[in-house]
């Protein structure tokens, strides 16, 4: 146990999790559950973007919850908190946007693809999407996470937090330890379509509650390489999805190496290649489903785990703020006139 160190990390409430979500984050969440003290955060303040779509943000809420529950995540060693209710987010997000300059924002490279992506689809940026990393800065150090595991893509937003932190410790006082980035060992795993990164938002995902017959109709659509026409023709494995999920997910090292090896020769079909990926991703989903079709029918636990974290997540909240306050000098009445 990394002695009284803590995690806080994240997922937005915009449907369910999947393979992207699972090789990025989760696998090593469900280690560092066991090392650190884990804050666990449904961010449904950041969800701005989806304004018009609010049954899915709702949904998505428990689907979030669910999925943590199915890998594994364990609500009695760590906190599971939604964001809304725990507001002193909102407080500490409102303190910090103080001593952010706004070009550091407009410079940051995620936000900048996230708003291009979002206008691309012909709708206007929310102001809330604009400063979600301010958000997710204040959600980090609210419960003065030391840590916090994450995608490739979250690591401009956590520099941005390192700052702030030393901004605001500078000023005012040693409220906040300088909190690391950890990225999982698939940085950014790539979806079916071979085009865009995994993402609930594009519709290029598996999904963790995929059945076998969906998960292997996924697989068999897959984009693989586009130059090879027949099984005779020798193909690229290198920048081939199915060959990144072969290594991502396919245990059994000597299958992925033979396959790549007759694949580069031009002495296997796309057929074989995506069976074997196909089974491997149900061998690690099946246990997945199973525990997600319990807590599907003992809804109680899903709730009583996001009740217990919520009220951890608002003890370790008012503590902080408080801290924040008296470093600010905004404890007017505590201070007397
Ligand atoms: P959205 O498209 O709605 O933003 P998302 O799939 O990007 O959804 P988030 O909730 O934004 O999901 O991300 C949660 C965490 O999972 C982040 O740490 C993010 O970096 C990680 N993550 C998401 N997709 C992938 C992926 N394809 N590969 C690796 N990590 C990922
Ligand atoms: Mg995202």
């Amino acid at each position: 146990m990394a002695e009284g160190k803590r995690i806080l990390t994240g997922m937005r409430p915009t449907g369910s999790l999947h393979l992207g979500h699972y090789a990025g984050a989760l696998e090593n969440w469900l280690r560092l559950q066991r090392e650190y003290d884990c804050y666990f955060l449904i961010a449904d303040y950041q969800v701005s973007d989806y304004a018009d779509d609010w049954d899915r943000v709702h949904n998505s809420v428990w689907e979030v919850a669910l999925d943590w529950l199915a890998v594994g995540l364990s609500p009695d060693i760590s906190h599971f908190m939604i964001e809304s209710q725990v507001p002193e987010n909102a407080e500490l997000t409102t303190w910090l946007s103080w001593f952010l300059p706004l070009g550091m924002l407009q410079r940051n490279p995620t936000l900048k693809a996230e708003m291009a992506d979002i206008e691309a689809g012909n709708k206007s940026v929310p102001v809330a999407f604009f400063t979600y990393p301010v958000m997710q800065a204040a959600n980090i150090l609210l419960p003065r996470a030391h840590l916090v595991p994450v995608g490739e893509d979250q690591l401009p937003h956590i520099e941005m937090t390192r700052e702030l932190a030393r901004r605001f410790n500078r000023q005012f006082k040693e409220v906040f330890p300088e909190p690391e980035g950890l990225v999982g060992r698939v940085p950014r795993l790539v979806g079916t379509d071979g085009q865009a990164k995994m993402s609930k938002s594009v519709g290029n995902t598996i999904d963790l509650k995929d059945s076998k017959a969906v998960v292997n109709e996924k697989v068999r659509r897959m984009y693989t390489d586009p130059t090879r026409l027949r099984a005779i023709d020798p193909g690229h494995v290198e920048g081939n999805p199915v060959f990144m999920y072969h290594d991502a997910f396919n245990p059994d090292k000597a299958e992925v190496d033979d396959l790549k090896e007759r694949y580069i020769r031009g002495a296997v079909g796309d057929v074989e290649v995506k069976t074997k990926l196909a089974k491997a991703i149900n061998n690690l989903l099946e246990p997945i489903r199973e525990r997600r079709a319990y807590y599907e029918s003992h809804s109680e636990h899903v709730r009583a785990a996001l009740e217990k974290g919520c009220s951890e997540g608002r003890a370790i909240a008012r503590e902080t703020m408080e801290m924040v306050h008296d470093a600010l000098g905004v404890n007017y009445l505590k201070k007397g006139g």
